[in-house]
């Protein structure tokens, strides 16, 4: 399930890769699935709001991406916006590839390519908005860029648990299973932790933790979970690795469920016997 480094890498590609989306022209949109397209347009309409429109950047915020498109027929910009879901992918191919059978939308371009939207579990969106602040109001920081004090600000509004807090996108934006397991392991802290029981060190070494594996993971394109994304080279250490061996002491990696999400973790690296909120409660 592609998260913010996926996300990034998906975005990084389009816009500077040979050759990039941005520039193109959009010829016309062919929609296979109707529910491909979100909110309350028709997919008719969508088709003939993104026509004859440029291509002019693509910025993210967590695990959303927004293509900015200077349209000929509005005096605005129209921000066509994509979710890439659990199985979404987004390539940038020849106009005369070849569609798959879980191909849900091609944006044909007039340079003789086309943007096409495959996504098998078919939970992905595409949206068209006027202004990206529109969905960014209901997110948190985006989890690549927020800052040290942003971070620990918004940390003492909360009592929560620390994974499915981390995996609260009106918290902090772009953080899912993945990421959040990786970031308490390098945190050497155990996911049944609630806020309340870190201390303030811990909680900087918390940030520290979810800043340096985002870094590193968007410096590696991701991860490669379960062969998706083929060329993330971001090496996880603790998701899905229950059973292995931890690599910094050996012992078998667990996983539980927290929060109805599996939880990867390793019970040496990341203890529990000091969690205060949960003495004589089960682990
Ligand atoms: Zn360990």
């Amino acid at each position: 399930m592609p998260e913010l480094p996926e996300v990034e890498s998906v975005r990084r590609l389009l816009t500077e890769g040979r050759p990039s989306l941005i520039g193109t022209t959009v010829d016309r949109v062919e929609v296979l699935r109707d529910n491909v397209i979100g909110g309350h347009l028709l997919a008719e309409q969508f088709c003939q709001d993104v026509q004859d429109s440029v291509f002019h950047e693509i910025i993210r915020h967590g695990k959303y991406l927004f293509f900015r498109l200077h349209s000929a027929r509005a005096t605005n910009n129209l921000w066509m916006t994509v979710h890439l879901r659990m199985t979404g992918r987004l390539f940038l191919v020849s106009d005369r590839a070849s569609k798959t059978m879980y191909t849900r939308l091609v944006v044909h371009l007039q340079q003789g390519l086309a943007l096409r939207f495959d996504d098998p579990r078919a939970f992905g969106r595409v949206w068209l908005v006027e202004d990206p602040a529109e969905v960014i109001a209901g997110l948190g920081p985006d989890a690549l860029t927020v800052d040290e004090d942003t971070f620990l600000r918004r940390l003492d509004h909360h009592r929560r648990q620390l994974k499915p807090l981390l995996l609260d996108q009106s918290f902090v934006a772009g953080i899912g299973n993945i990421y959040a397991d990786e970031s308490l392991f390098r945190a050497g802290i155990h996911p049944l932790k609630t806020v309340a029981d870190l201390t303030v060190s811990q909680r900087k070494v918390l940030y520290r933790a979810v800043h340096d594996v985002m870094h590193e993971a968007v410096a590696c394109k991701g991860a490669n979970i379960d062969g998706v994304f083929e060329a993330g080279c971001f090496p996880v250490a603790v998701y899905g690795r229950a059973g292995l061996p931890c690599r910094t002491c050996g012992t078998a990696l667990v996983k539980l469920r927290v929060a109805q999400r599996g939880t990867h973790l390793c019970p040496q690296c990341q203890p529990i016997e000091k969690v205060k909120s949960l003495v004589g409660g089960q682990v």
